[in-house]
């Protein structure tokens, strides 16, 4: 089962927790005072189902580049 990360208010998954993806979007709430959305660890299948099917191109993107070079 493949494990992968979301948060409420992001439209894609993430392949680590520490993505910039996310702490980008943490920091970006904690300027505006909006809630920021707790990091929810999720099975890739829960992701789909909640619209987030599409990767996060940061994390996964580096990912896919580091494994071909
Ligand atoms: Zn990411």
């Amino acid at each position: 089962m493949t494990i992968v990360y979301i948060t409420g208010g992001g439209d894609y998954h993430h392949a680590r927790p520490d993505c910039p993806g996310i702490t980008g979007g943490q920091k970006t709430a904690d300027v505006h005072s909006w809630t920021a959305h707790p990091v929810e660890e999720v099975p890739l299948s829960e992701a789909r189902q909640r619209g987030k099917a599409e990767a996060c191109t940061k994390c996964r993107g580096a990912s896919l580049m580091s494994g071909s070079a």
